[in-house]
């Protein structure tokens, strides 16, 4: 493969996409940021087009973009070229069956080619693609679909037939359905059938760029999952992310870990990867230890992009494992979803020679917003600086508005100023709610979080999570990493709980790694470790033990439940729960 070539029409120079963070912050536009896409004339543009075609327009169809990892480890490879025909032929399946521009196309399928050909195909015919994760039971896929509006989903029989069934006549909107692995039956439609009886070619259709593009909703950590719609325009972000937060270049091979039934799988599992001409890895099977470090050794991953509660998991698992394999390809890795603690960030450079960059972002703002960057250093704890092109800030509230704190150190809320292109563009069927994100021409995202004196962000919690206990103002995330620090622990839920005395007291919900029996003695020493390490005033003044914490499906830890369950409260929304023992 000539990788000059893409190179060329994509704009990437050899060496780190962004070799001097303070220089880019100041050389950054957003209008330069679209320049480096393709687009359409009168300022027009398709995801499709900038994932795919381009690609195949320069000369570089015959790069494989997509490597898929089936469950029983076969390996199959797409081109450039190949997503073209096969999303070109999708296209005008939705055409033929009358399928139009601005509709909205589900998918309810695991992570098979059929999802991302669907993906690419719907986006090119200006329809609106919305992945919903396959382990939904039927209320969660009613709710969405329902929401959203679908006209058509594309699933496999086995889920049809145990999530669809029982809801399909309440689903007014839905027309048709696509089965990717069963000839046409009653209700339903064959979906290679159709594939093959329709041409390769399809000419892209040129969207506005306020044409709705994807909907995705929030993982459901807080309460009910919101609908989030983004526009053909996050195309920019989504891009632009790719080059700077994860350094993806031509070369690479770069694994996303996530489901794109979450936002991370869609935005950093399919569009950022594609637009920027990289390969991409697609494993079908669920996360395992053995077969991770394989993946990374035998694909040679050289970007990586996961999830802490899967880094704990490796952690968990040991050292010897990645010692067996040979992982020397690897060079940048990335987290998101939840807080990372210090001792993962440590544990990546003992074990692969390199660091974990944090980031943060969140399903509304369609692309990651603050990052540690691979030419920066990383400060273990921190979820770095701004993208550039970003303002983030500590708010507080104050008579009904807010005002940026700037004294460092400062617990406040994390606020971005409005208008990058992956900014959401409404929660769907909830104007008031999306209205309220915005305050005095900030966009308040829910998180609490301090910067630093070197502008260094770093997450306390989420705005419901945070414990006021005795006059301080106490985040979960600090008393969770200092109890992650002990060797005992895995995985640690912390909350507050009410005390007359003193307001709320902090309580731990803790994880033990293999090998470690949970007993008084242990308890005594892990609230001795916190004290020591956090003082009597934050650390906690109860634990207890749990083989397993509540987390959504996406992997994050629920904490509400954590709380209502202690409070004997109600557990309110659940559908994004992943089974948990206690
Ligand atoms: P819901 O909004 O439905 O409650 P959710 O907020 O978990 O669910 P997502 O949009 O998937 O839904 O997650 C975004 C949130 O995840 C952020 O607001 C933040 O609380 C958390 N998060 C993401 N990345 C990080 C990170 N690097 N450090 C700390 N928290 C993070
Ligand atoms: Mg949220």
């Amino acid at each position: 493969m000539d990788y000059d070539i893409i190179r060329k029409s994509l704009d990437i120079k050899a060496g780190s996409n962004m070799p001097d963070y303070e220089q880019a912050v100041a050389d950054f536009s957003w209008r330069h940021a679209k320049s480096l896409l393709h687009g359409f004339a009168d300022g027009k543009l398709n995801i499709a087009y900038e994932a795919v075609e381009r690609h195949v327009k320069s000369g570089c169809g015959q790069k494989i973009a997509l490597r898929w990892i089936t469950k029983n480890g076969d390996v199959c490879d797409y081109t450039y070229a190949d997503l073209s025909s096969l999303s070109s032929r999708f296209a005008n399946v939705l055409d033929r069956l009358d399928i139009n521009k601005g509709e909205r196309v589900y998918t309810l399928l695991g992570r098979v080619p059929e999802l991302y050909i669907t993906a690419l195909g719907a986006l090119k015919a200006g329809c609106v693609f919305c992945p919903m994760f396959s382990a939904f039971g039927p209320e969660p896929v009613q709710a969405r679909m329902k929401i959203g509006g679908a006209a058509v989903l594309i699933t496999t029989k086995a889920l049809y037939k145990r999530k669809m069934v029982s809801i399909r006549a309440e689903l007014h909107e839905l027309r048709e359905v696509l089965i990717v692995d069963d000839s046409e039956s009653e209700g339903s439609r064959d979906f290679h059938g159709l594939m093959d009886a329709t041409s390769d070619q399809f000419e892209t259709v040129a969207m506005d760029p306020e044409d709705m593009a994807l909907l995705h909703f929030t993982s459901g950590t807080t309460g009910m999952p919101k609908g989030v719609v983004h526009v053909h325009e996050a195309v920019v972000a989504h891009n632009i992310t790719g080059r700077l937060a994860l350094d993806l270049q031509p070369e690479d091979i770069y694994w996303c870990t996530a489901d794109p039934g979450w936002v991370t799988g869609t935005s950093y599992g399919i569009i950022a990867p594609l637009t920027n001409g990289v390969m991409l890895i697609v494993d079908e099977a669920e996360f395992d230890v053995a077969r991770w470090y394989k993946n990374l050794s035998e694909q040679g991953v050289t970007v990586w992009y996961t999830a802490p509660t899967a880094i704990r998991m490796l952690m968990k698992s040991g050292s010897e494992l990645p010692a067996e394999h040979n992982l020397s390809k690897l060079r940048f890795m990335a987290s998101v979803g939840e807080p990372l603690n210090p001792e993962a960030v440590e544990w990546g450079n003992e074990i692969f020679g390199m660091p974990f960059h944090d980031n943060w972002w969140q399903t509304e703002t369609g692309g990651i917003m603050i990052a540690n960057y691979a030419s920066m250093d990383v400060k273990p704890g921190s979820m770095g600086k701004p993208l550039p092109g970003i303002t983030a800030g500590i708010v507080e509230k104050i008579d009904g508005g807010v005002r940026e704190v700037s004294e460092p150190l400062t617990i406040g809320e994390l606020a971005l100023k409005p208008g990058w292109p992956s900014m959401m563009r409404a929660y769907l069927d909830e104007e008031a709610r999306y209205q309220k994100c915005f305050v005095d021409n900030w966009y308040l995202t829910g998180d609490l979080a301090v910067r630093d004196s070197d502008g260094y962000f770093w997450f306390v919690g989420r705005d419901d999570d945070v414990i006021k206990s005795s006059g301080h103002l106490i985040g979960p995330f600090e008393v969770e990493s200092a109890l992650m620090e002990h060797e005992a622990v895995t995985e640690v839920g912390v909350i507050g709980i009410p005390n007359e005395t003193a307001g709320q007291i902090v309580k731990a919900f803790v994880a033990l790694q293999s090998g470690y029996v949970p007993n008084e003695d242990l308890r005594l020493e892990l609230l001795g470790h916190a004290r020591k390490r956090l003082g009597p005033a934050v650390a906690p003044k109860e634990i207890v033990f749990r083989k397993n914490l509540p987390k959504t499906r996406s992997g994050k830890i629920m904490r509400r439940l954590l709380k209502a369950r202690e409070l004997g409260l109600p557990e309110g929304d659940i559908s994004t729960l992943e089974s948990d023992e206690k």
